[in-house]
């Protein structure tokens, strides 16, 4: 029996490199796979940050998926598993016809994405994606908070402080639109995630006790942080914007 597979992380959390992983396992066992992507820096790829790459499917706003993938098995003539990267970034629709692949072509669909925006909400895509899915899997990577509790929460900073409001993908660091103000992103453990974002709607910081570690009390903060090269936040791989969908 075929499967909807939805597995989920943060920024950074390897979900390339697991879609470029699988993709490679299922192919080195003579299995037909196709790749699909969306809003990717590198068209027509899917990129691991460790370097990996494999030609992909970009798929637009107004793709039927599942048209798609039925065109692409009669062409393969036979089509084991699609694996689709960036899924948050599809709608709902989208993900209700990689169901119907699941359920009415007998395809297996492994779908990665992002679970919540810098807003702190679940993107459409990966909350249809948890209702519809029959598998849901969390990538747990060891990355850490500057407090040091696990971090679970993507932030993005303009000029180093964190926002909330904004569109939710912005132009990425390409020194176009967006060079007057700098937009990055960090992960950050819930309660600095939330404290940023009270911060951010102009709310007093009242909800946090003395207890709670700041940013300048942190002992390690003064040298250079270990990092996992997974785990290192880096923008989203945006480079759309409104009027650039032609
Ligand atoms: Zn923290």
């Amino acid at each position: 029996m075929a499967k909807l597979r939805f597995t989920f992380g943060t920024m950074g959390s390897g979900k390339s490199t697991q879609a470029l992983q699988i993709h490679h396992n299922l192919r080195a066992r003579g299995l037909t796979t196709i790749l699909m992507t969306q809003l990717d820096r590198a068209e027509g790829r899917v990129s691991s940050r460790l370097g990996v790459s494999a030609e992909a499917e970009v798929v637009e706003a107004a793709t039927d998926l599942f048209d798609l993938v039925r065109q692409r098995a009669k062409s393969l003539g036979h089509l084991n598993a699609v694996i689709c990267d960036e899924a948050q970034f599809y709608d709902a629709a989208q993900c209700e016809q990689l169901a119907r692949v699941v359920d009415e072509l007998g395809v297996d669909v492994y779908a990665f994405g992002l679970l919540t925006t810098f807003q702190g909400v679940m993107f459409p895509g990966s909350a249809r994606m948890m209702e519809l899915a029959d598998m849901r899997t969390e990538i747990q990577v060891e990355a850490r908070c500057w407090c040091g509790e696990r971090a679970t929460h993507n932030a993005r900073f303009v000029d180093g402080v964190q926002v909330i409001s904004g569109a939710t993908v912005v132009v990425g660091d390409t020194g176009g639109a967006s060079a007057a103000a700098e937009v990055s992103y960090d992960l950050l453990c819930r309660a600095h995630w939330m404290e940023g974002a009270r911060a951010a709607r102009g709310d007093q910081l009242e909800l946090l006790g003395d207890d709670v570690a700041r940013p300048g009390d942190h002992p390690d903060r003064s040298g250079p942080v270990e990092v996992d090269p997974e785990a290192v936040p880096t923008p989203l791989h945006a480079t759309h914007t409104a009027g650039d969908n032609a």
